[in-house]
């Protein structure tokens, strides 16, 4: 059959449009605009997550992010790791749909003394999310007179990279990777020009009392949550659940 007339081989196909959000960034306000993952993202996202390497599911999260900033200003190798959670959450939300399926176990003491267990399901709702700030925290902590250290929020790299060290080597290295830099009286020591092992020996060498502080400083990270509520069909337990790791939540 002929072709109908208008109809000519080779032409691009039409670009279809996408939604466009504009979003604040929550760790410096400012704002950007943003598209829905495509098909293609998706497809990266499942890639990811069936590969089981946490550094190809970070990787692929900051890429796909990355793909679906159509305006502004955030670097996502530097942003804090809560900038990352949140925009992936948003994007999340508005690509793949705002609820996700999830198994509760209850954990509720019957009257018998013994435990519910009903393991049930339930749908979570991606938009009631928050960043958990703690207003007592302090990014400039001294260590007495004249010297101090001057505390960062690390990268989402590095905080899930850590996710896989163990917990008491993983505390020292989240404090030195939250260094940007150390100060006494004759200046400022930039924490990127010197080694880990430069700044471990630094850290291993406070005082008891000083290393507290740098670690209530990384205790009180904000983090970002989302609060899911639900009752067990069983027993009736009213649960109030808050997610704060999102890698699990590709589909
Ligand atoms: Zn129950």
């Amino acid at each position: 059959m002929a072709l109908p007339i208008e109809e000519t081989p080779n032409r691009p196909l039409p670009k279809i449009d996408v939604p466009v959000y504009t979003i604040k960034i929550p760790s410096t306000g400012k704002q950007i605009k943003v598209r829905p993952f495509s098909v293609k993202e998706e497809k990266l996202l499942l890639i990811a997550s069936e590969s089981k390497s946490p550094d190809d599911v970070v990787s692929t999260v900051k890429q796909v992010i990355n793909n679906c900033i159509v305006k502004g200003d955030i670097d996502i190798d530097k942003a804090p790791f809560f900038d990352i959670d949140f925009l992936f959450i948003f994007l999340r939300a508005k690509s793949i749909g705002e609820s996700i399926e999830v198994n509760l176990t209850c954990n509720n003491t019957l009257d018998s003394g013994l435990r519910c267990g009903h393991t049930f399901t339930t749908n979570m709702d991606i938009s009631k999310n928050e960043i958990v700030y703690d207003e007592n925290a302090t990014s400039d902590i001294k260590l007495d007179k004249v010297n101090g250290v001057r505390m960062k929020y690390p990268n989402y790299s590095l905080i899930k990279q850590l996710d896989e060290s163990p917990e008491v080597e993983k505390k020292t290295k989240i404090i030195l990777n939250s260094i940007e830099y150390i100060y006494d009286k004759n200046g400022i020591y930039s924490a990127k020009d010197y080694s880990s092992k430069e700044l471990q020996d630094f850290i291993e060498g406070l005082t008891e009392e000083n290393y507290k502080k740098l670690e209530a400083f990384v205790d009180s990270f904000p983090t970002f949550v989302v609060k899911l509520e639900a009752d067990c069909p069983k027993c009736g337990y009213h649960h109030v659940v808050r997610y704060s790791d999102f890698i699990d939540f590709f589909y």
